[in-house]
């Protein structure tokens, strides 16, 4: 069996050591070599998601720093959060410095058994060719000719803004509450990566110029209640948009990833997302090898009878979430209040919000 994967970001790397693990041979077509240099962007991965890739990439715990609390806060009330995520049994977040994971998974698959990686121009690769020679393709850059003309229907929106990320390091303390602030422009998140270093993710609406260091500082300086003596790292920024590919696959390629999918960071699940993909398709690849069957086409439908959906209506209930909290940082005090703290003691609401960001739906 042979499976092609176009694209060499952190879900390719994931997949692909998940598929040559099953003894199937991969190759990966990448155009550039990849290593991350150091920067200030920073991923949160879940409980349960953490426990798939510790499976597949034994050492990456050491990587990790995990957050035992989610807390949710309006602007204009930093002492009461409006909603809050804890359990005793398990921890809420694994955090990651993005250049670390990327070059330690990087790292890991390199002389891996059945896995093989090929250097071409990801533009003028011939899928229709490509698709001759694989079980399956999966692509997770789209730009190829045959991807750009198969892959393009999607539901797109701008939410004209961009997030910025810095690391801010501040006085040592025992750092294992991650913070969302939504505030006017867009919501700020503080998560913790070390005791003495907290990610800051700004998500912010965009105006003619990039935003300035000066600004971005006193931002988060205003919203901050929590550390002390602050530094902050360079800043990067990204542009957010929304989207959904309406088609999943077409012949035996399919789309993957960020590319199939993507979502606002605010609630740090666009990677999630991916990985439940990846799970999904793992084991729909071990029923066919169980029972004898081909690795064809069939897989893929079952893929997109079964994902698509789900993704779906996680990626709605995230944009729903970032809505909710624009029109109720403009809604009367008093109506937030109220509702949140009719949310908040909703044991079913925390419990399963918990489990849904945890392992999806
Ligand atoms: C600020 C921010 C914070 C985030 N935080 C989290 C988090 O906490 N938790 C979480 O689960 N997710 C988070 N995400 C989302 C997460 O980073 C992505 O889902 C993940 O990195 C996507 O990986 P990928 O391999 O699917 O896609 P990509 O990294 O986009 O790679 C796919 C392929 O496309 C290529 N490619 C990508 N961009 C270009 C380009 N411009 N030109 C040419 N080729 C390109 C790559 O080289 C690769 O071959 C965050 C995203 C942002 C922007």
């Amino acid at each position: 069996m042979k499976i092609c994967i176009i694209g060499n970001g952190l879900t390719s790397l994931v997949l692909a050591k998940n598929l040559a693990k099953k003894k199937i041979f991969v190759d990966i077509i990448y155009e550039h070599h990849h290593k991350e240099s150091p920067s200030a962007r920073t991923i949160g991965i879940t409980n349960d998601n953490f426990k798939f890739l510790k499976d597949l990439f034994p050492k990456i715990k050491n990587r990790s720093f995990s957050i035992k609390e989610i807390k949710v806060f309006n602007h204009n009330d930093l002492d009461n959060a409006l909603l809050n995520f804890s359990s005793k049994n398990m921890n809420q977040m694994y955090m990651f410095k993005y250049h670390e994971i990327y070059n330690h998974i990087l790292k890991d698959i390199k002389n891996f058994k059945n896995l093989n990686k090929i250097k071409k121009k990801l533009k003028t690769l011939d899928l229709n060719n490509l698709s001759k020679k694989y079980d399956l393709i999966i692509d997770t850059n789209l730009q190829n000719k045959f991807s750009t003309k198969n892959f393009y229907k999607k539901i797109k929106k701008d939410y004209f803004s961009k997030a910025y990320v810095t690391i801010m390091y501040h006085d040592k303390i025992e750092n294992k509450v991650a913070r969302q602030v939504f505030t006017k422009m867009g919501p700020i998140a503080f998560l913790p990566i070390s005791n003495d270093s907290t990610s800051i993710v700004i998500s912010h609406k965009v105006s003619i110029k990039d935003l300035d260091r000066s600004y971005i500082e006193k931002l988060i300086i205003k919203y901050n209640k929590f550390y002390k003596t602050l530094k902050f790292s360079n800043i990067q920024s990204f542009n957010l948009k929304f989207s959904l590919l309406k088609s999943y696959y077409s012949k035996n390629i399919l789309a993957f990833g960020d590319k199939l999918h993507q979502i606002h960071p605010l609630a740090g699940q666009g990677f999630n997302m991916n990985i439940r993909d990846i799970k999904y398709l793992s084991n729909e690849i071990d029923n066919k090898i169980s029972l004898g069957l081909l690795i064809d086409k069939t897989v893929l439908k079952e893929f997109e009878n079964r994902r698509k959906s789900n993704n779906t209506v996680f990626a709605g209930a995230i944009d729903f979430i970032y809505e909710f909290f624009q029109l109720e940082s403009r809604s009367p005090k008093i109506f937030s209040k109220k509702l949140f703290k009719l949310l908040n003691n909703s044991k079913l609401l925390t419990k399963y919000g918990s489990i849904i960001a945890d392992k999806g739906i």
